[in-house]
């Protein structure tokens, strides 16, 4: 894939998965356009590979539009920002899990909906990648909100496959397990909440960063050209464990 001159929009790109996926795709050759919340965290990226930058808050969804319209035209969008909360499905609390559907749903809609509608409108036959994830297929106890939401993403992504490929546009998502990123540390850095899970996964670790970007890059690159609609698990063979 030449990356040269093809401008890419990656939301979370402050952190993680989303902060490695700006990083290699910059060195790559590619003009990362990076939208997060932190500013800090966007004038360090900034600094680090000389991107366009974005403060906004995702769940903010009225607000989208104007954040990201100045930022347009893109070639490629991932759409990575994700967040959680811990509530058992019985406690769950109403606004907490709008909050995360918003994030990791409904934000993922609403921004490739405005991307998809410039890319119709010139005839550009692009690529998207929902960063979701392996608990999208799963019921992970004290994750309600989380599992829906990714769930959803999923479910999502196959819908905009089938309308968007007459068009030339492909959509697909990475489905990671745990990942150490900032969000991946808080939550699996005890071992006898990690080991299990480490243990049920043929490869035996947890994933870099770097490893789901290496699969968003291919999902966004002309050597995926026939492959639209999957849900990709990025995961050392824990789906099949
Ligand atoms: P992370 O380390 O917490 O980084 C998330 C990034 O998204 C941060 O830069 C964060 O900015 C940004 N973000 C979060 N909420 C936002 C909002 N409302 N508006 C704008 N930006 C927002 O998370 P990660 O582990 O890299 O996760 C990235 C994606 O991978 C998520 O969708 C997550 O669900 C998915 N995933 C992660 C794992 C894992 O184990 N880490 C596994 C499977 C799937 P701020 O820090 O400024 O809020």
């Amino acid at each position: 894939m030449d990356w040269n001159g093809r401008r890419v929009l990656v939301t979370g790109a402050g952190k993680g998965i989303g902060r490695a996926t700006a990083v290699m795709l910059a060195r790559r050759g590619a003009k990362v356009v990076a939208l997060s919340r932190s500013a800090d965290d966007l004038a360090g990226l900034a600094a680090e590979i000389a991107c366009e930058t974005i403060s906004a808050d995702l769940a903010e969804i009225g607000a989208i539009e104007a954040a990201v319209r100045p930022a347009l035209p893109v070639d490629l969008l991932v759409n990575c920002a994700g967040t959680t909360t811990l509530q058992s499905f019985v406690t769950s609390d109403l606004a907490e899990f709008n909050r995360v559907m918003n994030v990791n749903s409904v934000a993922p809609m609403v921004l490739s909906q405005i991307v998809v509608r410039d890319w119709l409108a010139r005839g550009i036959k692009g690529a998207i990648v929902n960063v979701s994830s392996d608990a999208a297929r799963r019921g992970v106890v004290n994750h309600t909100a989380y599992c829906a939401s990714k769930a959803a993403l999923d479910a999502m992504t196959r819908v905009m496959a089938a309308e968007l490929g007459p068009s030339g546009i492909r959509v697909n998502c990475v489905n990671p397990t745990v990942t150490l990123t900032p969000m991946g540390e808080l939550a699996w850095s005890d071992p006898a909440k990690a080991d299990p899970v480490k243990a049920r996964i043929p490869l035996g670790r947890f994933l870099d960063p770097d490893e789901v970007a290496e699969a968003i890059l291919f999902l966004l690159s002309d050597g995926a050209s026939m492959v639209n609609g999957v849900s990709l698990p990025v995961d050392g063979g824990l789906a099949v464990s």
